[in-house]
């Protein structure tokens, strides 16, 4: 049987745009898919702005009733505490986040973050109400030493690890090379890896959650391409990052279809 798993287009914008740009940015993003009529039951849209932008763009939401959903870049693993420049979730979740990226590359390979700070903010996420969206992905040396599905499988297990049964989480498969670099992957070779994890998925944690859990394809989407990807059976959305910044360029990615 065919799940209809609704596709999710994420705008990771990374640390762009301040919160006056932000408010700038989200009004003519919701303009722009209220004039194409945009129905966000048949495709979700998902924005992760900076922390200090989450509050504008929280208001801005609820204000005009605006179905866009608010997402985080990352999250602090601890609860409440003693932690320096952290941002809890529980904090996120009061700002009616939904989604928390977790495990992205500029994070793992720029700030040293390992499987276990992964699991850890992925469970802290969940605990919290929200949904991990949790990156995997291999670095070009990875490709030539491993191929491409051993170092996304070993993340995808040590992430999932350390979350309850029944959590909802998002998958990104963003393939290190093919990050912010104009050369994204082959449609077919993202979906060969999507359909592997998903797989993965299923012999871990069943059938079941394998079947309603979507992966996303990052890594140099563009208006241009996001439809080749969209395509394939198993991947369910695309990971945004330079193509987010534009609100017509991003406009048009939600809009694949058309
Ligand atoms: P990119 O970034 O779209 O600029 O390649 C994707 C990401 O890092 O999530």
């Amino acid at each position: 049987d065919r799940v209809e798993r609704v596709p999710l287009i994420a705008g990771n914008w990374k640390m762009n745009l301040d919160h006056l740009q932000a408010i700038a940015h989200v009004q003519k993003l919701a303009w722009s898919l209220k004039d194409a009529r945009h129905d966000y039951g048949s495709v979700e849209v998902a924005v992760f702005p900076p922390f200090t932008d989450l509050r504008s763009v929280q208001t801005l939401l609820a204000a005009d009733k605006l179905a866009l959903r608010l997402g985080a870049q990352d999250v602090s693993p601890q609860p409440v505490g003693a932690r320096t420049g952290d941002v809890a979730a529980a904090f996120l979740a009061k700002l009616e986040v939904r989604y928390v990226i977790v495990g992205h590359s500029e994070r793992r390979h720029g700030h040293g973050e390992d499987d276990g700070v992964v699991a850890a903010k992925a469970a802290a996420a969940v605990a919290a109400g929200m949904v991990p969206v949790i990156c995997v992905g291999e670095t070009a040396d990875d490709l030539e030493a491993h191929g491409s599905a051993a170092i996304p499988h070993a993340q995808l297990e040590a992430a999932l690890g350390g979350l309850p049964p029944e959590a909802e989480y998002v998958i990104a498969y963003e393939p290190v090379w093919a990050i912010g670099s104009g050369s994204p992957a082959a449609p077919e070779q993202a979906q060969e890896v999507a359909s592997l994890l998903r797989a993965r998925i299923g012999e871990l944690r069943g059938e079941p959650e394998a079947t309603a859990t979507r992966v996303l394809y990052g890594g140099s989407v563009t208006s241009q391409n996001v439809a080749g990807f969209l395509k394939q059976p198993d991947i369910d959305g695309a990971l945004v990052g330079g193509a987010s910044i534009d609100a017509d360029e991003f406009s048009r990615i939600v809009q694949f279809r058309k």
